[in-house]
């Protein structure tokens, strides 16, 4: 028997006509450096529908794809909105993409249109004469005067192409399961694979942001979305925001801790999204530069693991709640966040608060051993992480990605544990484990440790090959400047923290640790430094 329920897709566009006329007086607030420019929702709409006649302009049909090349700022959220809305598939694109893979994304994605911000013309314009599918690019703005546009490619200026446009446009009735949007990952290991989000995933996926359980985001909050824009579509949060009626503070490209504190003075969001390293930064900055960060009641933090010092010192220091969320480009990209069980307080609560988070219903989780195994949910037994789910990917756009999956379940690569209670706590990427003498050494658990010591700024830790045990672990440490601590202090700071055995033998100071395009640590590069003689190590 069928439903008598009425069979409405879910589709962006029903967001886009929600968040523009519900919360039309919301705004999309964009940092400009010392001030902001604002822009309603209500307005956003509009421009949405505008640049929707443009693209249609400018022969986009169908499913063709739109590529971003942008911060996040309120023509991003725009394009956004607009792009899927109209049956196009928005494409954001990794503005810190090494070129060539840049040149494979846009290329095997077939993007037709890119759109860019002015800023960024300088990393984009060199690789156009390698983009074989891309007819026209719209800078941001008015002024195209920096961008050369070889043979075969117009370039328009974004205010001038929208200006003659009519503000209302008929957005089709799309199939919900059809392509909105794609982001490829930043795998440090070949080519990026592209992911490619459904209106439905989206929608779905919104709502578990909007959860109290999920980010709980709110109507009424003004969220500052640090995420990139082109990474891991920002968790979420434009299309979130649009559905909650949240308004949203974006940084542009004023990344660096001193115009974060600013912008957190000046506009008092009341939210905020971002991978661990920005927030180790802003800890440190406000030490020294005295802003008001107070408007926060809610920080997520996820991309990588946060260590514990982190969230203690938010709380501790400034009365922040630090949120733990653990997600993937796969995962749309929210999979578990750690919200703490009714009733735990104290120290059982913050050791809820550490791990990676509960599974929500949408998202199942299993894990599995080297031998394919199942893995009780006792909290301590490690495997494999496996998820599946309606915003979870079930392959990658264009190439055969047989080997990510089993069974339908998607390969993580994140190795961890489960609780019965469906707590996940990560220990590792199952490619950075360090297998010592048979038994696994977390080097999650072991960075955390080491970050806790107050003149450590941050700290790595690689497996190295060694004759007795196979492999030990190598602690790559950036210290304060003008530390005098030594390595064997740091050791003796982890005697008691971690087991005798894992304790590490093997450091190195290093003056920053490498980091990939979306600001994780690149343990990959950090392994080559090793290997290429580059790290000088101390053995204690
Ligand atoms: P990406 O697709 O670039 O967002 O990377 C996803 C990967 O980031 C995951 O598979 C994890 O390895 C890592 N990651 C994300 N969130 C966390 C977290 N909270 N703790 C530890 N690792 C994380």
């Amino acid at each position: 028997m069928l439903s008598t329920m009425q069979d409405a897709p879910l589709s962006i566009s029903q967001l886009l006509r929600h968040g523009s006329s519900v919360h039309g007086e919301q705004e999309v607030i964009t940092w400009t450096g010392e001030e902001s420019k604002r822009v309603s929702y209500a307005e956003v709409g509009r421009r949405c529908a505008k640049l929707a006649h443009a693209l249609r302009g400018l022969g986009v049909t169908g499913d063709q794809r739109v590529g971003t090349f942008m911060w996040n700022n309120s023509e991003h959220l725009e394009a956004y909105l607009a792009i899927p809305s109209m049956g196009a598939v928005l494409h954001t694109l990794n503005i810190r993409l090494f070129p060539e893979q840049l040149v494979h994304v846009v290329n095997h994605a077939e993007d037709h249109v890119i759109i860019v911000d002015p800023t960024l013309i300088p990393l984009l314009g060199p690789r156009l004469p390698e983009f074989t599918t891309v007819k026209h690019i719209i800078v941001t703005g008015s002024d195209t005067s920096a961008l050369q546009a070889p043979a075969g490619i117009t370039v328009h200026s974004y205010e001038q192409l929208i200006a003659g446009e009519s503000d209302v446009f008929e957005w089709p009735e799309l199939d919900e399961r059809t392509a909105a949007a794609m982001c490829y990952t930043s795998g440090t290991t070949g080519d990026p694979k592209g992911v490619v989000y459904s209106h439905r995933s989206i929608w779905l996926h919104s709502m578990q942001v909007c959860m109290t359980d999920g980010m709980a985001l709110s109507q009424g909050d003004i969220a500052l979305a640090i995420v990139p824009q082109f990474h891991a579509m920002s968790w979420g949060l434009p299309y979130a925001a649009f559905m909650i009626g949240a308004s949203l503070l974006m940084p542009d490209r004023f990344l660096q801790p001193a115009p974060i504190a600013d912008m957190i003075e000046a506009i008092k969001p009341t939210f905020a999204a971002a991978v661990p390293t920005i927030w180790q930064g802003l800890l440190l900055h406000l030490e020294d530069h005295k802003a008001d960060i107070s408007s926060l009641r809610s920080v997520v933090v996820g991309g990588s693991a946060v260590p514990p010092s982190v969230m203690h010192a938010f709380e501790e220091r400034y009365g922040i709640p630090v949120l733990h969320a653990w997600g993937m480009t796969e995962t749309s990209p929210l999979g578990s966040v750690a919200q703490c069980p009714a009733g735990v307080t104290g120290d059982e609560a913050w050791a809820y608060r550490y791990t990676q988070g509960r599974f929500p219903a949408g998202v199942e989780a299993r894990l599995k051993d080297d031998d394919g195994n199942l893995v009780p949910h006792d909290g301590e037994s490690v495997g494999e992480l496996q998820v599946r789910g309606p915003w979870i990917a079930g392959g990658y756009y264009g190439v055969d990605s047989a080997d990510k999956f089993d069974d339908g379940w998607l390969l993580t690569g994140d190795v961890g544990h489960i609780t019965k209670d469906g707590f996940l706590t990560l220990t590792d990427r199952s490619k950075d484990i360090i297998k010592s003498g048979g038994e696994w050494i977390s080097s999650v658990d072991l960075e955390n440790s080491v970050m806790g010591h107050p003149d450590v700024l941050e700290a790595a830790v690689i497996g190295i090959p060694d004759e007795k045990w196979d492999e030990r672990p190598l602690v790559a440490v950036v210290l304060r400047d003008g530390s005098s601590t030594t390595v064997q202090e740091l050791q003796d700071f982890l005697a008691g923290k971690v087991a005798k055995w894992q304790l590490p033998e093997n450091w190195a100071r290093i003056q920053e640790v490498p980091k990939t395009s979306v600001g994780k640590f690149d343990k990959k590069r950090l392994r080559g430094q090793y290997q290429d003689g580059d790290l000088t190590v101390d053995r204690l």
